[in-house]
């Protein structure tokens, strides 16, 4: 039973691109090749790509006409000085610090803001953010809500800080002991969960008596938003574009990766408020990146990043966007899928802990799930589990996270309602077909970031969905 009218997307289609299908056998051949690791799939044999919404979104007619504008000058392009109006309006920070993408500011930020030895807490960790933090000699500490790891609990803010946690963690280490509070809305490992402007405040206010700064991963802050306006009492008369603005103003500045939010392909920004930071930024950026003005950019993806910026923070767009990800997490909870609630921003996650309950975790779920799933049906999905997490720095142990999931993650403006249908088919007659999938372990296993090159192989016979 529908509650309301269906959404719909505020735009047609002008351009398509053709996707080669693949037979059952071919793709059985392809993911054994690629190590049973969906990362290492050539994408001319994927049908429908749920891999990540990073950098796959479908530009706007206006956002390809500004290509066309970019001002290839070394320095003070032009499409800079519009891109930094453009964050200052939206994001309200006063420096921008053009990078190529997220983790190139996630790197100056903790190159610049982390001793060796100091803990920097988050509402649950990113894997680039986690590392960077790690490199520059700084241990991540969760103070997420308990919530937040459990794939079953409807609490409309997944992604809160708890504040006793973090208090404690604030005490504890001292006032030297803290490099800053990094805050992600929406929380990508727990699913796509917001977190609140109430929390948002209170972890201002705490942070505030201890004098702790507090950066933003602003990565998908605008999806947040939405989920701000339709959740939490008094913003449903907000714009998104207000109610991303109060929670920026709860920050000293954020990471972003505009290739999320932002519908772009490529890009990233580091904003500040603190104008000795920032300089300090504007001088690291160049032996990294390149000069303070393009941040390893063309001067056209700054162009249609600002554009980009704009048109992500219309209602109608988000309204749709957020919707397709519903339409298909209902799709999976009228059949019984297990997957995580509420549904999330950017994705639908499968809970592989209870899609596979005869797996144990040394055999990774998650990773055998999106291997067999491409195998059905041609859809690429990725891990978020035990894979993702890597080994405990200090013991070398595997980390087994609470959550065991696949993710389906939705590329902004590219698929259709119909491809959403074949996903969530695939996915349900898997889940009957439950039984046939196999566990598997590594065959190789590199030393970062894990997830991305990692093979492996069944561990028993030499396919993961057996026929
Ligand atoms: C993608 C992402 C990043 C890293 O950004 P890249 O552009 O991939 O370097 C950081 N934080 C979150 C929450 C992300 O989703």
């Amino acid at each position: 039973m529908k509650k309301h009218r269906s959404w719909a997307e505020p735009w047609k289609i002008k351009m398509v691109e053709h996707l080669r299908m693949t037979s059952r056998p071919e793709r059985e051949n392809a993911i054994a090749e690629a190590g049973f690791n969906t990362f290492l799939l050539p994408s001319r044999l994927v049908y429908i790509d749920l891999l990540t919404d990073s950098g796959t979104n479908a530009m706007s007619d206006v956002q390809w006409a500004g290509l066309m504008r970019g001002d290839e000058a070394y320095a003070g392009s032009e499409n800079f000085y519009r891109l930094e109006e453009t964050v200052r309006r939206y994001y309200g920070y006063a420096h921008v610090i053009p990078t190529h993408q997220g983790r190139g500011a996630e790197h100056l930020l903790s190159r610049m803001c982390i001793r060796p030895g100091q803990v920097v807490p988050g509402n649950m960790y990113f894997t680039t953010t986690k590392l960077h933090q790690e490199l520059a000699g700084g241990r991540f500490v969760d103070v997420v809500i308990d919530e937040a790891h459990d794939p079953d609990n409807l609490h409309p803010f997944k992604g809160n800080v708890d504040l006793a946690k973090l208090d404690r963690v604030l005490r504890e280490a001292g006032p030297d002991g803290v490099a800053y509070v990094c805050l992600a809305g929406t929380v990508n490992m727990a699913g796509g969960q917001p977190i609140s402007l109430a929390n948002l405040r209170d972890v201002r206010a705490l942070c505030d008596r201890y004098g702790v700064r507090i950066y933003l991963d602003a990565t998908r802050a605008v999806e947040n938003a939405y989920f701000i306006k339709h959740r939490e009492p008094g913003y449903a008369q907000s714009t998104l574009a207000e109610i991303l603005r109060k929670m920026c103003d709860c920050t000293d500045g954020c990471t972003m990766s505009a290739k999320k939010d932002a519908l772009v392909n490529i890009g990233g920004f580091l904003a500040l408020n603190d104008a000795e930071l920032a300089e300090q930024a504007r001088n690291l950026v160049v032996v990294y990146e390149g000069l303070h003005t393009y941040g390893g950019l063309a001067g056209r993806d700054l162009e249609a990043m600002a554009i980009g910026i704009a048109e992500s923070v219309d209602g109608e767009h988000m309204h749709a966007r957020i919707g397709q990800v519903e339409y298909l997490g209902e799709k999976l909870i009228e059949a019984g899928v297990p997957i995580v609630r509420p549904i999330g921003g950017h994705g639908v996650f499968l809970n592989a802990s209870r899609f596979l309950p005869h797996m144990p975790r040394e055999q990774f779920p998650a990773q055998a799930l999106s291997a067999a799933l491409y195998v059905d049906s041609g859809v690429r999905s990725m891990e978020r589990g035990a894979v993702s997490a890597g080994r405990d720095p200090r013991t070398g142990d595997h980390i087994y996270p609470s959550l065991e999931l696949v993710r389906l993650t939705l590329p902004r403006r590219v698929y259709t309602q119909a491809h959403m249908d074949v996903t969530a088919e695939s996915c349900i007659s898997l889940y009957e077909n439950r039984d046939r999938i196999v566990g598997l372990k590594f065959t190789h296993e590199p030393k970062y970031l894990r997830f991305f090159q990692s093979r492996f192989a069944p561990v028993r016979g030499d396919k993961v969905l057996a026929v």
